[in-house]
């Protein structure tokens, strides 16, 4: 501990809470990748994670061709005298034109075309002068200029996806590139979820004093429907042991990932925790973060359970934190690191010793120069701050006061489609 956190009273430290990289780190040990595999064309790929590693069976490309709408020629041929060749034919993209060059030869060549076999440099349209046949080129040609070469792109043989790579836009590309009709891809993880709370009401319904609208699990859809898993509500339960138990039960039989939120804070979460301990075994933590300090981690059976905080905000930033490296790991999936980008907050920023803090924030680029500020209000049951972000601005546990213009860590919500 350092002598900061020690010497300050208006600290949060608690020595009973667990370090947020540790408690990643224990989530993602615990969890046994999915071993099932699946056969999807090609289409049906898009976001899927590769199960056996893919190798290129063909070089990309497979011929020599013209980078530019020109002229191949054999360098050979042309002396420091002369540089005027005849045309001899025309080579179009998919109607190649296969012969050799002969002495003083030269064809007209369009971009992706097949260039004769001896060519050895390729010459921009733009940069020849012709009267008729007759091509004049300049000089300084250099030697493979304009040429895409055999295997450039892709070499025959190696591994362009291995296992665990999600499959994006560019992965269909290079797939279909190789021929490629139909992959092995991972089962999808199957994660349901429910809320609980007796102050819960469906959006259905007219809201009595007390009452809220049951807004986590439209959260999580949202933030699950992004993800490569297939999904299930299972509604609200109330703060009832027995019916709790009776879902989680239930959830258990088709789910890799069961996930609640609500009830896991000291005082309250009597009942969650007595059901898990009817039914699983299941770790309740404290994080040292905020928002989201209370996280139930466990198991049911084969199923991973994941109780997160009822406040919305807790609950997203525990989704993130928590639940999404589990099904990367799942997936057999590295967990890719977060971008941080080092911008200088435009507004002084506050808070307590000994927890890592997500203030939500607006990320920009100003006169050369990256900048960013807090959303208003930052309470954890404050969604619209979530709501007008684009960043994080994670502020480490030793951290009390940030002056204005300083430079903070900044995690972009998005850092790739
Ligand atoms: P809890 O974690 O159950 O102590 O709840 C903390 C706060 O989050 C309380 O203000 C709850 O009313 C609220 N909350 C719990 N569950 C939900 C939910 N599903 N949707 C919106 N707010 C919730
Ligand atoms: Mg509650």
């Amino acid at each position: 501990m350092s002598d900061q956190l020690k010497d300050s009273c208006i600290n949060e430290f608690d020595p009973n809470a667990l370090d947020e990289v540790a408690a990643i780190r224990k989530i993602v040990r615990s969890i046994k990748p999915i071993k099932n595999t699946q056969k999807v064309t090609i289409k049906n790929a898009m976001d899927r994670t590769v199960a056996i590693a893919i190798k290129a069976a063909s070089n990309v490309p497979a011929f020599r061709n013209s980078a530019m709408d020109g002229y191949a020629v054999n360098l050979k041929d042309l002396s420091q005298s002369n540089y005027q060749m005849t045309e001899v034919g025309v080579s179009y993209a998919g109607k190649p034109y296969k012969k050799r060059l002969l002495k003083k030869e030269t064809v007209r060549v369009m971009t992706g075309a097949f260039i004769p076999d001896n060519s050895d440099a390729v010459i921009m349209k733009e940069m020849v002068s012709n009267d008729t046949k007759v091509i004049s080129f300049s000089k300084n040609i250099k030697k493979n200029q304009n040429i895409r070469m055999i295997g450039e792109d892709i070499k025959k043989g190696k591994t362009i996806l291995n296992k665990g790579d999600k499959i994006d836009f560019a992965g269909l590309s290079i797939i279909s590139s190789l021929g490629i009709k139909t992959l092995d891809v991972i089962r999808k993880p199957r994660i349901c979820f429910f809320s609980s709370g007796d102050e819960l009401a469906s959006i259905k319904s007219k809201l009595k004093t007390g009452q809220i609208y049951d807004s986590n699990r439209y959260l999580l859809h949202g933030l699950l429907t992004k993800l490569p898993v297939d999904f299930k509500d299972l509604g609200v339960v109330k703060d009832k042991k027995d019916e709790i138990v009776k879902k989680l039960k239930h959830a258990q039989k088709f789910s890799d990932i069961i996930i609640t939120t609500g009830g896991v804070s000291v005082g309250d979460a009597d009942y969650i925790k007595e059901a898990l301990k009817e039914v699983g075994s299941v770790n309740f933590w404290k994080i040292a973060i905020k928002p989201g300090r209370p996280l139930a981690f466990g198991k049911i059976k084969d199923s991973y359970f994941f109780g997160l905080p009822g406040n919305p905000v807790s609950a997203a930033i525990t989704f993130q934190l928590f639940v999404v490296p589990a099904i990367n790991k799942l997936l057999s999936s590295k967990s890719y690191k977060n971008i941080i980008v080092k911008a200088k907050t435009k507004n002084k920023l506050r808070k307590k010793l000994g927890r890592i803090e997500y203030k939500r924030a607006i990320l920009a680029y100003e006169n050369g120069n990256y900048c960013v500020q807090t959303t208003g209000l930052q309470g954890s049951n404050i969604m619209t701050s979530m709501l007008k972000a684009n960043s994080y601005i994670r502020l480490s546990e030793n951290i009390n006061t940030v002056e204005e213009d300083t430079l903070v860590d900044v995690i972009p919500f998005e850092t790739k489609i």
